[in-house]
């Protein structure tokens, strides 16, 4: 019989040996996980802080994975989780059983979105949500009388999710080639290639575009094409201008569902409420998770058009297709208290207002440090590149982990910030939560400012 730690009594490093025995962790090499332990034990949050075991306290500049939206310690979301889990902890909403919770978050998320995106399934997160879209997608085409429309195209260096299906579709090649097999009718597009979209078949990445694999495998065979409004994972990549209104008329133009994944974008993150409002874009099918309930409670959505619903309802077909957790009421009743927040507190307006104080404060460290170049931001999403010699275009040799050693120092300096290597790219991304305040802002430049300091000698 093995002792069993209760909670509360241990030491860092008990719970790191406890840890490193008990606890295999996501997106993290199993090795150097093995030897050295986890790197860091949270075990309090406030507002934009938060608090590890060893009591040092840093400031969370990336809103953990950009889904801490509306901080950490809630005391109305807490409060309402508690409400509603005394209330009715759980039901489902198989086979036309619902909860006033999940009824009324739907009605609240269609108030928010685009267009006639007013229906929503919900999930328990951004990988579901897409997994689901992908199927409801098909399901649509099926029930119009074409189901061999079931292709799927996504973006090089998308960020979609971990199941099997979102793993398929997501570019970012260590995540996609992680189960050396992924699931068939997935294809790749060359990212962001707005000419080529438009229709100029002297682009060089033309047979690599959107448009390019519509032609070559037949506009017959694809069910949708799914994109983030703005790269997340893939280094904080933005569009050009004009490129989603253009892949939106590639799409009309033959007959294929678009799909975004708004699950970072979505509900405030860039600075207006969804990531395809900045561009007045509705897609057929709106994912989301993450900000939909701050972080608090594991929730996502699928919001889809009218249309889409429509041909469902002109079916007999039964929806295969439903999670034990869909429309789970206390995720449900916090996503909807979270909107409620998110609405009353005018957080959308904070985010684009404090968005262009973090751009313009990362210009100010541009203009006065060496290596940081490439800033580009958008409502509280920005990113940063980190190389040697700007001037001349210059990078870091990637042997040196430039990004790594940056954040590793901004650590120490009391601000958690995100990086990404892919490709030999040193990016730096921030995210901060939505509530953040003008002089928390100053605070995370003033602390990245110390950093590249500190980076500079160290490089
Ligand atoms: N889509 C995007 C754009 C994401 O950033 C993420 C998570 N980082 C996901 C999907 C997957 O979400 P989840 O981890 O909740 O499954």
């Amino acid at each position: 019989m093995q002792y069993v730690a209760k909670r509360n009594n241990l030491n860092k490093l008990e719970l790191s040996e406890l840890d490193k025995k008990h606890y295999l962790h996501p997106t993290t090499p199993p090795r150097a996980h093995y030897l050295s332990g986890p790197s860091t034990i949270f075990t309090e949050g406030k507002g934009i802080y938060l608090k590890d075991i060893e009591g040092k306290e840093r400031i969370d500049g990336v809103s953990m994975l950009w889904n801490v939206n509306l901080g950490y310690g809630n005391e109305e979301l807490a409060e309402v989780a508690k409400q509603q889990m005394l209330k009715l902890s759980y039901s489902s909403s198989f086979s036309g059983q619902s909860n006033e919770p999940a009824i009324l978050l739907a009605q609240k998320v269609a108030s928010l979105a685009p267009g006639d995106l007013n229906v929503c399934f919900f999930t328990s997160g951004g990988s579901e949500s897409n997994d689901t879209a992908f199927k409801l997608a098909r399901f649509y085409w099926k029930v119009k009388g074409q189901p061999e429309k079931t292709k799927i195209i996504s973006l090089e260096q998308s960020f979609h999710g971990v199941t099997v299906g979102a793993t398929s579709a997501t570019g970012i090649e260590g995540f996609n080639k992680f189960t050396t097999s992924n699931a068939p009718n997935f294809l790749t597009a060359a990212a962001h290639v707005l000419n080529a979209e438009l229709g100029d078949k002297s682009d060089p990445n033309y047979s690599r575009s959107i448009r390019g694999i519509i032609e070559s495998e037949g506009s017959d065979n694809i069910a949708a094409v799914i994109l983030e409004p703005i790269q997340g994972a893939g280094g904080v990549r933005f569009p050009p201008d004009g490129y989603l209104q253009a892949v939106r008329k590639l799409c009309d133009e033959h007959n294929i569902l678009l799909i975004a994944d708004e699950v970072i974008c979505g509900f405030g993150r860039t600075g207006k409420t969804f990531g395809v409002d900045n561009w007045n874009i509705v897609p057929d099918f709106l994912c989301v998770a993450k900000g939909i309930s701050s972080g608090y409670a594991h929730l996502g959505a699928v919001i889809m058009r009218e249309h889409v619903r429509e041909a469902f309802i002109q079916s007999d077909e039964m929806m295969f297709h439903g999670f034990t957790y869909s429309g789970h009421p206390m995720a449900c009743a916090v996503g909807l208290k979270t909107l409620e927040i998110l609405e009353r507190d005018q957080i959308v307006k904070n985010s684009r207002l404090r968005g262009e104080e973090l751009l313009k404060g990362l210009k100010y460290l541009e203009s006065n440090y060496k290596h940081i170049t490439n800033i580009r931001g958008l409502g509280l999403l920005a990113g940063i590149e980190l190389v040697k010699d700007p001037e001349n275009g210059i990078s870091f040799d990637p042997a040196v982990h430039a990004a790594a050693l940056y954040t590793d120092i901004c650590m120490d300096l009391g601000l958690q910030l995100r990086y990404f290597d892919w490709k030999g790219t040193n990016t730096v991304a921030l995210a901060p939560p939505l509530i953040i305040t003008s002089q928390q802002v100053e605070e995370i430049i003033n602390r990245m400012s110390d950093a590249f300091k500190r980076f500079e000698k160290q490089i």
